[in-house]
């Protein structure tokens, strides 16, 4: 079990300096995690700021209730987002963005609706969930409805993707990987959509 939890610690530290050298995560906010059991890995807070130097020993670790067992540097202020996921669907990966592509969609307040075919099964509906501030109760109580409408799909696709009103994207997958798939997914759907709308003016 411990050598387990080491060994996703290690991806999380990978993939999350992987998703900011790619330019999908930034110095602005971010995290990621994953499920191993019923323990949560996650992101510490403000990883993000000067350009996710972090390693092993920052990150966060808990309980499906968000007790902690190892605080790191600090468990992330969207730790309660994250749980609501693995509370809500049978995902083993979670990433919250706040890249402006799809967060463009987010702050419009205009759902994206990407063309069903090849490469884009199941993000023809995305839940686009209303505002509340970041740390709120209100908050998770949107995204845990988000998460909820994604169930049916989630279960056939095996990742699932919210937009987060004047926020940004939560991305899940039934594991960290799936999710970084999902992740791509979505920014190509967001800018595929958006080059559309150019080329039709
Ligand atoms: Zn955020």
């Amino acid at each position: 079990m411990t050598a387990d939890i080491d060994s996703v610690k290690e991806l999380i530290v990978e993939r999350a300096k992987e998703l900011y050298s790619r330019g999908l995560f930034s110095t602005s906010g971010g995290n990621i995690s994953a499920r191993i059991h019923d323990t949560i890995v996650m992101t510490p807070r403000r990883a993000s700021e000067g350009g996710w130097k972090i390693n092993v020993q920052d990150l966060a670790v808990c309980d499906l209730e968000g007790n902690i067992i190892e605080s790191g540097r600090g468990p992330s202020i969207d730790l309660d987002l994250h749980l609501a996921a693995y509370n809500t669907l049978p995902a083993k990966g979670a990433i919250h963005s706040h890249h402006p592509l799809p967060s463009a969609f987010a702050f419009a307040g205009v759902p994206l609706v990407a063309q069903e075919g090849g490469e884009w099964r199941g993000l023809d509906k995305i839940p686009l969930i209303p505002y509340a501030p970041p740390g709120s109760t209100e908050l998770v109580a949107h995204l845990t409805e988000g998460f909820r409408q994604l169930r049916e799909r989630f279960e056939k696709h095996g990742y699932g993707i919210v937009l987060m009103k004047k926020h940004g994207a939560f991305i899940v997958g039934r594991d960290v990987d799936f999710a970084i798939r999902a992740y791509d997914r979505l920014l190509e759907a967001s800018l595929l959509v958006v080059l559309q709308k150019i080329i039709q003016l």
